[in-house]
């Protein structure tokens, strides 16, 4: 398997950065210079009133999410670029009524996790493609650019000062949920791109939701719905994204299931809720083969889970398995059940992380699948799993773990 090329920890300034002093403005006889995003210009002010740690089971299933102390944010102003970005305590934003990403869905965000390791490590996994993700969805909806090493330096800053205390040693094993945020914040009704916006980084508890009892059920979407359409944006990780797809989830909750299967265009399956979806079946010529929608109509979005779980696959990590990304459709999956050929199926996020599934439910016919030996998952799905969540917790030194340097005295 090729290594991809990460920033290593090295990389990264060792924390507490010391507070620099900002660079001069420009003079007045020369042009002006937009600022890149600076991670190196940060500045710190520290909370006075840091809230006890929470245990992470209610922590998770809070109804108000539940945050750690600090909040990172960076302001962006189209004539001067990107100010100093600022550590400080987490609390509500000051934003106009008029601001853009409250009209207009100039909004886009990233998900990803750190995770304290068996090893006393804290790491991230694959951060560089969150990042990078971040950057495209900003562009798709004419928020600023920036470079991504430099928003993983921020990311990598509010995690070395807030998880020493809120992802302490003793909870080897657990995570936080990192969510970078970008919002258009020009006070501006017409309908134009912004000239103003902030970027900000917030850690939280979110549930762990890899298990449900009895498997993930999943039930297609309405026929009246869609989730995203070519030329449109289902790519980024847009707010305008999810908003929409609420009804439909909702519906699918009523009725018991987890999630929606999201079809497109005649029958595709396309992805599951939030999550990538991927079905391993025995293909009518014999083969085993794990089959997951593509990236080239850009109609899903590219999951470094998903990318992972692929390269893992193709790697040898379930033995002599076929990995495609490739169109297929529910009445497809409906004919390979009625043949017996569906072995397995899971979705695959950072929030999921690989979850399988049990059920489809899609016009009143139900395929179920099957859930393994032991009735957790089946084998194809454990094997990447266990593989990535070995990484992920430093039980294998992989360079897809990206260990993060943490202060001692904090
Ligand atoms: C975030 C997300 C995923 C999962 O991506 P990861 O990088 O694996 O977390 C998949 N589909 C959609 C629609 C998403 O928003």
């Amino acid at each position: 398997m090729a290594s991809p090329t990460v920033l290593t920890a090295n990389a990264f300034p060792t924390f507490p950065l010391p507070p620099k002093a900002t660079t001069s403005p420009p003079t007045s006889s020369g042009p002006i210079q937009k600022a890149e995003l600076d991670a190196s210009k940060l500045t710190y002010t520290f909370t006075t009133n840091s809230s006890p740690i929470p245990d992470e089971v209610s922590a998770g299933c809070s109804d108000l999410t539940v945050v750690t102390d600090h909040i990172i944010t960076a302001t962006w102003d189209i004539s001067t670029g990107w100010a100093a970005p600022e550590l400080k305590p987490y609390g509500p934003l000051q934003l106009s009524p008029a601001a853009s990403c409250l009209h207009y869905a100039t909004e886009c965000f990233e998900g990803l996790k750190v995770y304290r390791g068996y090893d006393g490590k804290l790491r991230m996994f694959r951060p560089e493609h969150n990042c990078a993700r971040m950057r495209l969805s900003a562009t798709r909806v004419s928020l600023p650019s920036f470079d991504p090493a430099e928003l993983q330096k921020l990311v990598t800053t509010l995690i070395a000062v807030d998880c020493p205390r809120w992802l302490p040693k003793d909870r080897a094993g657990s995570f936080l949920y990192i969510r970078p945020t970008m919002i258009g914040t020009h006070a501006q009704l017409g309908v134009q791109a912004p000239k103003a916006a902030m970027l900000y980084i917030m850690l939280a508890f979110i549930p762990r939701l890899d298990s449900p009892a009895g498997g993930m059920r999943l039930l297609t979407s309405p026929q009246d719905t869609v989730r995203s359409w070519v030329g449109g944006f289902g790519y980024a990780k847009v707010g305008a994204n999810y908003g929409p797809s609420l009804v439909a989830g909702q519906e699918a909750q009523r009725e018991g299931f987890h999630q929606t299967l999201w079809l497109y265009g005649e029958g595709e399956c396309t992805e599951a809720g939030g999550s990538n979806f991927f079905i391993v079946w025995r293909r009518e010529d014999g083969k085993t083969e794990v089959l997951t929608a593509p990236l080239d109509d850009r109609i899903i979005l590219d999951g470094v889970t998903r990318r992972s779980v692929i390269e893992v696959l193709r790697g040898g990590v379930a033995g002599d398995v076929e990995v495609a990304e490739g169109k297929y459709t529910i009445g497809e999956l409906l004919q390979a059940d009625k043949q017996g050929r569906i072995l397995e199926a899971f979705v695959t996020g950072t929030a999921y992380f690989i979850c399988p599934v049990s059920q489809i439910r899609h016009n009143a016919k139900d395929i179920h699948i099957p859930m393994g030996h032991e009735g957790k998952h089946g084998d194809i799905t454990g094997r990447a799993k266990g593989w990535i969540y070995d990484i992920m917790y430093g039980r294998q030194e992989h360079p897809w773990g990206v260990a993060i340097p943490e202060s001692q005295g904090l």
